[in-house]
Formats: C-alpha cells, structure tokens, sequence
C-alpha cells in the first residue's frame, strides 16, 4: 500500500469518536460540487450536520446551482471556474460573508482553504491543480477526480506524503478494495479485483455499438454519473482508467490487477489472498457509500442509501472483458505499462475525444481511434519521458495530447 493511502487504512484509535460524545465537527472542502458525486457529498453532509461544517466549494459553470448549495452550507470560500460568472456568484451571494473568486486561480484558492477533509470530484484534467492546491490545505483526500492519479500519478502520490496527507480512495472499486484489505499485509495480497457493469453496450453486437450515439451510450443501466464518465463506462475507457488508478493507489504490479465485468454492480471489488481467500464489498450501487465511508474515516456513519436484499436481485453474474468491442480497455493497459506520460497522453487524448462524441462529431469508436493515433504520436514525441516533476509538465503532455486529438478528430 502506498504511504498515503496506507496511513488511512492504518489509522489507530480514532480522534473523532462516535460514542456518544461531544464530536468536533470535520471542515470539508467539496471541489466539483456541482456534479453528481457533489450531489451526493452534500446529501451525506445534509444528513449528518452534526459531523460536518463546509468551508469551501466550487463549481465549474452552473452558477445558479452553485449559489443555491452556498446559500445552503455557508462556507467561507466561493469559486466558480467560468470567469464570465463571477459577478453573477458575487451578486447572488451579496448576503453571505464569504469570499468568492473565479477562473481556475479562483478555484484552486478555494482548495487551499485549510481544512480537514477535501472531496476532489472535479471531472478531468482540470481537477489536477486543485487537487495539488488542497495537499497544501487539507489533513485528508478523499479523491474522486482519478485522471488526476491517470494524469500525473507520481506526482500527485509525492506530494501527498511530502504533506503527510493521507489520501482516501472514494471510487466505488478502490473504495471497496480498500475496505477488502482491512489491515492485512500487502504481501499477502495475491490480486485486486475491480468489477465492471460492462456498460450500455455489454450484450451489443460490434456494428451495433459502431452506430451508436451518445443518446444511447448516455444510458447507463446500474449508475447515474456526470456525462464524462457515463460515456467513459461505455467504451471501458473508465474501467482502463481505473486499474491506472488502482496501481497508484495500492502497491501491487499491473499484472496483480484484474477486472470482471459484472453487471449488476453489487460487487465493487475483491481483493486474493494468497490462501485462497477473497474478500469482496457488496452494495447498491449508490456513491453515497464510498463517499460516507470516507467522509467517516476511520468510523462509519449512517446513509440514506437502499439496503442490499440478495434475494430480490437473485443472480449475480460474472464474465471476461471483451477487448475486441472495447478497444479502449486495452490501451488503457498498455498505456499503464509505459508510465505516466503514456496515462496522461491517454486521458487528454479520450477527454477530446468523448467531448467530440457528445457533439456528434465523431463516431462510437472513433473515440478509440483517436487515442490510439495520439498514444502513437505521443510516445513518440516524448521517448525517454521519465515522470513528471512539477503541474507544467503534466500540463505540457496534457496540451500536446489535445491538440493532436483535435487534428485527428478534423480528419474523421
Ligand atoms: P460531473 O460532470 O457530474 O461533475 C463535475 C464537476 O466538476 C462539476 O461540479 C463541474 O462544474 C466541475 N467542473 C467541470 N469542469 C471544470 C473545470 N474546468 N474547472 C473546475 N470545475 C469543473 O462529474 P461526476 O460524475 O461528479 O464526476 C466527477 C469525478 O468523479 C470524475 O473524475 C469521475 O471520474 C469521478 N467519479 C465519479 C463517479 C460518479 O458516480 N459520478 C464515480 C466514481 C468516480
Ligand atoms: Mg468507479
């Protein structure tokens, strides 16, 4: 287990007890809370006012959404990343004393707002900096934002354990894998396990799933989630992101890591024990459990989530990922073995493209094509590429990969 992580799974007696006693509510920054896994935090902090106090929040372009939840929570920090908006949010909020601020600075000053608990669940590339920013605030990560470990890894790991920070993983898989591990060795791990719905398009025929549009891949059968990783589930870019995710998070080697496509979604992710054991977290699948269950950390707190019933789902079901109807899988993979800067040219490369599916400018599987022409472009622009060192770098890639996604996708 890396440093970070490992600190929290560690965690010895608990300084914020449950018992009945008086409990000194946690400071949580929410970045990206306007989103799906926004929603879902504040539902947790909605529920439990006596555990915790926001103190900052932010938004991407949704300023009257953002005002409303402000109104609400009363933090001390504003920012919302259209600059364009933030006399609209200043005016809005003209009767709280908070700051506010836009543009990514804006945002990025929000997550520095010092703080107990930060939820980075900013969608993309732009999460990176404010999750860099919040290291420097917060006591805990609870990180939603993957393409910030998918982008720059390394970086966001060292900085993590240069601030003591520990990092907490509220992705359904990595959340559950962190809960399977429990407090045993990691030697003693044999494999991780992440499980995937398979998608819209699971039992679709391959020219099925080449004519399809975003209308029908924005149908997800087990998750309601932000657009990016909706589409991200249906080509299984998001399931190649996540066993990235997985390797920064849990010292295991790329061959220790596993998916299972599993429909129904009860099972989030195992972890093999080299006795033959495996642990598994079930549950509906619903993000305000990961989410409780970091926000909580190292107890539990109660959710308004559905309790599972295994009788009424009746069949859990398992098969092998198809590499073939899902190309993205596989360059997920390969782009993890040739390290960070592949990752990254590899989530700039599918931003572009989704963003481009979205807008009907490209095809189903053009998204695959355009990753693929970009991995082949970048790696080699960037041969002998050693990690990054500082954001520009990492931004640097990021650019590069954009750009030549933009060149491909004008030639589809
Ligand atoms: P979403 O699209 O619903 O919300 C994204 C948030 O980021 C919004 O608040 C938006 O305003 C903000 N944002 C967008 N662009 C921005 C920019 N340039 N600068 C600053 N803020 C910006 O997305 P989501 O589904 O909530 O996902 C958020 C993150 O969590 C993603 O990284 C996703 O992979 C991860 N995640 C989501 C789920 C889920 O169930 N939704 C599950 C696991 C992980
Ligand atoms: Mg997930």
């Amino acid at each position: 287990m890396n440093e970070d992580v490992a600190k929290g799974r560690h965690a010895g007696t608990s300084p914020w007890p449950l018992d009945g006693i008086a409990v000194e509510r946690k400071s949580v920054s929410i970045l990206g809370a306007t989103g799906s896994i926004g929603d879902s935090t504040l539902d947790i902090v909605e529920n439990h006012p006596e555990l915790f106090e926001v103190v900052a929040l932010t938004g991407g372009g949704n300023v009257q959404k953002l005002a409303e939840i402000a109104l609400k929570v009363r933090p001390r920090f504003v920012a919302i990343a259209d600059e364009t908006k933030v006399s609209e949010l200043r005016e809005r909020l003209s009767d709280l004393s908070c700051e506010v601020a836009g543009g990514t600075e804006g945002v990025c000053a929000a997550a520095e707002v010092p703080c107990d608990l930060t939820v980075s669940a900013i969608v993309g590339f732009a999460g990176l900096a404010p999750t860099l920013a919040a290291l420097d605030a917060c006591g805990t990560l609870a990180l939603a934002n993957k393409e910030s470990l998918v982008c720059a890894g390394g970086l966001v790991r060292e900085k993590a354990n240069q601030n003591g920070v520990t990092i907490l993983p509220l992705d359904s898989e990595h959340n559950a894998i962190f809960q399977a591990l429990g407090n045993d060795r990691m030697a003693d791990v044999e494999k991780i396990t992440l499980t995937a719905s398979g998608g819209p398009f699971r039992t679709w025929a391959q020219s099925d799933i080449a004519a399809a549009g975003p209308e029908h891949a924005l149908k997800h059968p087990n998750w309601s989630m932000g657009a990016k990783i909706t589409i991200d589930s249906a080509t299984l870019m998001n399931k190649g992101l996540e066993v990235i995710e997985a390797h920064h998070l849990f010292p295991v080697t790329p061959d220790q890591l596993s998916v299972v496509v599993h429909p129904q979604s009860i099972i989030h992710g195992m972890v093999s024990f080299i006795d033959g054991a495996v642990i598994a977290e079930l549950g509906i699948p619903d993000m305000r459990t990961p989410i409780a269950h970091c926000m909580a950390h190292p107890n539990r707190i109660s959710t308004r989530v559905e309790r599972l019933d295994l009788a009424k789902i009746g069949n859990l079901t398992f098969e092998a990922p198809d590499f073939e109807r899902f190309p993205n899988l596989a360059l997920a993979l390969s782009a993890l073995a040739d390290g960070d800067c592949a990752t990254n040219l590899l989530n700039g490369a599918n931003e572009v493209a989704v963003q481009a599916f979205l807008h009907k400018r490209i095809g189903f599987y053009d998204i695959s094509g355009v990753v693929e022409s970009v991995l082949a472009d970048g790696n080699g622009a960037f041969r002998g590429h050693n990690g990054f060192t500082c954001f520009d770098d990492a931004a640097d890639v990021d650019q590069f990969a954009r750009k030549r996604a933009e060149e491909r996708i004008a030639l589809v």
